[in-house]
This record gives structure tokens, C-alpha cells and sequence, in this order.
């Protein structure tokens, strides 16, 4: 259920909105790179470091006590942002990337044999794709993608039930596309995967932050997300496994903080999550991350999801309307709070480049999905993605300096 939320209040959240950019008000609209953080996770950051930074975990003095308080408390607090049935389950990394890393260097070495299939969607960004390119080349595994129908950019399902043989241990998925706006259904894909018996991953990059996320009705295995995509700091990303492989799973790097016992010639290793987690860790992040979770949740993800699509449909018809000839992908409906587009005889940096001195930022690019771009034949495409901090003055301010480029640029 969504409310009415101020959001005009909401914005003054965030102090990196208010300034120029080219002498013209900053319009930020490259969410789905990294989101800005509203004050109180800046003050939650600078608060750890004056008053209680110190190493978790190892230190009987207060200061580390209070810092591995905050630490564990952050990893619970994850644990209920996502619903996992536990913290055990929840993995401080240090980014997607890195949680996808995890699972394809530990699960992969120990679970896939020459002639197994990891079964991935052609949406996907890179850091789901060339981590199981790796550990297939190490193990004998072959990669098959399920296929994406057009620009519309939605998955083939009809091809699902043939593509899932005997032979797949993983199915791979994006939970929301960062090129298209796609929202998979991932509960369905999963279900459909469970069903024979085979492990599946979701890439949460682009949803966690931006709609209600409950692992257990998705039903996943493994569910990866990124901290600094919504309001939280860099360098701290989640894993979510199932405690049962947790537990099965070799560590994946090993040092100090992940172990028992040490010995020359043999060690033995904390349980999960300890046991994923070596050397000292980014104490900081996960402090910030609570605090921009607490801070999403009180506005309500429902109602933020219900902010950014709303956001980016509008984008969407906009620039269908105004923009002659422009290229749109992904869904028309049902689409997540970004929007991706190509205008024809011009390039997305330079339409990049324009909005920048007009204080918009955009990105031009591949966007991390270069096999996509192929499928879909661009070299890249320009993409606005919104957050619950943009307005539909933001969108109208956009598509107007859209049609400057278009015109400039086809003089
Ligand atoms: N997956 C998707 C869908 C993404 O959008 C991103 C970030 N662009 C990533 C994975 C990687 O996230 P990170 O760089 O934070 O590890």
C-alpha cells in the first residue's frame, strides 16, 4: 500500500542536491550508478569515526565492543530488510560484484563438473556474467542464456521449461534490468528452477532499494545487492545464501577474522557468515548501510517503487511523444524508475555531454551489458534513472534538453 509522502521535504534529505552544476541546478538522474545519501547516513559515518572506530570482533576495550555491536547489529538489521530467516545468513562483501564473485569461486568450485550448464538471461549485467565465464573455464561448466525477446526487453519464457535440462546446476538472474528497466519475474523463475532441483541466484543491484524485497516469497537461493545504490555507502555489498549452503560452501578468501583455530599445517573455520568474511572488514559501510535502510523503510519501499515507476512512465511517454525517431527499451508498463533510449545519428555520449552542461547527469554507455547491446544492435544507449529525490519537473526539464540535443546534433 502506498501514502502520500513529502517528498519535496524528502529531497532536502540530501545535501549534494542543492548546488549548480554549469551555473544550472543539478538534476541527478544516473541513480542506477549510485544514489545519493541523505544526511543521516553522512552523520552516521562521521559519527563511527569520532566516536567509536575501532576493530570488530578481536578487542575486549569498549570502543570495539561498541563497534562490533553496531557491526552485527547492521547484519541483522540487513537480515530484516530482505527477510532472511537469519543473520547468519547475510554476508558483508564489499559490492554485488563481489557477492556474485563469492558464489561463483566458492559454490562453482565445489558444485559444477565438466559438462554442467549455468543457465543465465541475455540481460545481464556484467558482474553475473563474467564470473561464471571464469569458473566454467575452470571447471568444465558451459553458459546458456536465456534469450531477451526484442526491445521491449523482456525475457523468453517460453524457452525457460526447454532450456532448464538435467544438465543446469545454477540459473542465474538480474531481479530488475540496469539497461532496460525490466522487472523480471523472479519468484516464477525461481519456483520453475527449484523445481528441478537446481540453484538459483538473483542480482538485486537495481531492486533492493527501490521496491519491497522478501527472499523467501522469491524463493532464491542467493541474492546479491549493492549498498551504494540505495542511499548507503560504497563499498559494502550483501550476500544472502540459504544456511544450508552456507555451510556446505568452502570459504573464499581466508585469513584472520574468518577462522577457529590456526595452526602451521591445518585451520579450522568459523561457521558462516564468519567464516566468509577474512580480515578486517568495512566497519563503516555496514554502519551507514543500517542507517539508509532505516531511513528507506520509514519512507516505505512501496511507496518509493510507486515514485520511481511513476517517474520513469512518464519519461517514457515523454520522450516517445517529443523525441522524433527515438529508440525506447525495455517494457512500455511495468517498468522500473529508469529509462533507456537511443536517438538515431547521435551518440549517447555526446547527448551525455550536452545534458551535463545543462546540469543533468545522465550516462551514455553500454552500461555494464555489452552482449545486450550487441543482441539489441547499439553500440549504447542514454539512460536517466530516477530515485524517490526526483521530480516530474526533473523529467520535463530532461526531455526538453533532450530535444536541444536532438536538433543540435542534426543540424
Ligand atoms: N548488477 C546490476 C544489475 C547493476 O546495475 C550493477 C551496478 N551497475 C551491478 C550488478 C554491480 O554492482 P557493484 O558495482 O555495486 O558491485
Amino acid at each position: 500500500m502506498t501514502q502520500a509522502v513529502d517528498w519535496a521535504s524528502i529531497r532536502r534529505d540530501f545535501p549534494i542536491l542543492s548546488q549548480t552544476v554549469h551555473g544550472k541546478p543539478l538534476i541527478y538522474l544516473d541513480n542506477a550508478a549510485t544514489s545519493q545519501k541523505p544526511r543521516v547516513v553522512i552523520d552516521a559515518l562521521r559519527d563511527y569515526y569520532e566516536r567509536y572506530n575501532a576493530n570488530v570482533h578481536r578487542g575486549i576495550h569498549e570502543l570495539s565492543a561498541r563497534a562490533t555491536a553496531a557491526f552485527e547489529a547492521a547484519r541483522a538489521r540487513v537480515a530484516r530488510f530482505i527477510n532472511a530467516r537469519s543473520p547468519d545468513e547475510i554476508i558483508f562483501t564489499r559490492g554485488t560484484t563481489e557477492a556474485i564473485n563469492l558464489v561463483a569461486a566458492s559454490w562453482g568450485a565445489a558444485n559444477l563438473r565438466p559438462g554442467d550448464v549455468i543457465l543465465l538471461t541475455e540481460m545481464e549485467h556484467h558482474s553475473n556474467i563474467v564470473p561464471w565465464q571464469q569458473i566454467a573455464a575452470r571447471t568444465g561448466a558451459t553458459l546458456v542464456y536465456l534469450p531477451v525477446t526484442g526491445d521491449e526487453g523482456l525475457l523468453d519464457l517460453d524457452k525457460l521449461d526447454t532450456l532448464l535440462t538435467h544438465r543446469v546446476k545454477l540459473f542465474g538472474m538480474v531481479h530488475v534490468s540496469n539497461s532496460l528497466g525490466t522487472v523480471n519475474p523472479v519468484a516464477e523463475l525461481c519456483a520453475r528452477a527449484r523445481a528441478r532441483g537446481i540453484t538459483t541466484l538473483v542480482d538485486g543491484a537495481q531492486s533492493a532499494g527501490h521496491m519491497p524485497v522478501d527472499v523467501q516469497q522469491i524463493g532464491c537461493d542467493f541474492f546479491a545487492f549493492s549498498g551504494h545504490k540505495m542511499c548507503g555507502p560504497t563499498g559494502i555489498g550483501i550476500l544472502y545464501a540459504r544456511a544450508a549452503l552456507l555451510e556446505a560452501m568452502p570459504p573464499y578468501q581466508t585469513g584472520g577474522e574468518m577462522i577457529l583455530r590456526v595452526e602451521y599445517h591445518h585451520t579450522e573455520f568459523k561457521k558462516p557468515p564468519h567464516k566468509f568474511e577474512a580480515g578486517t572488514p568495512d566497519i563503516a559501510g555496514p554502519i551507514g548501510l543500517h542507517v539508509a535502510m532505516d531511513y528507506l523503510d520509514a519512507i516505505g519501499r512501496a511507496n518509493i517503487w510507486a515514485h520511481d515507476q511513476a517517474l520513469a512512465t512518464y519519461a517514457y511517454e515523454q520522450l516517445a511523444a517529443k523525441v522524433p525517431g527515438v529508440r525506447l527499451f525495455g517494457p512500455r508498463t511495468g517498468r522500473a524508475g529508469l529509462v533507456s533510449f537511443a536517438i538515431p545519428g547521435v551518440h549517447a555520449h555526446d547527448i551525455v555531454t550536452f545534458a551535463d552542461r545543462a546540469g543533468i547527469a545522465l550516462r551514455g554507455g553500454h552500461h555494464c551489458t555489452q552482449p545486450l547491446m550487441h543482441k539489441l544492435g547499439v553500440e549504447a544507449t542514454t539512460r536517466a534513472s530516477f530515485y524517490f529525490y526526483n521530480t516530474k519537473d526533473e523529467v520535463d526539464r530532461l526531455v526538453e534538453v533532450i530535444c536541444e540535443a536532438q536538433r543540435f546534433f542534426n543540424r
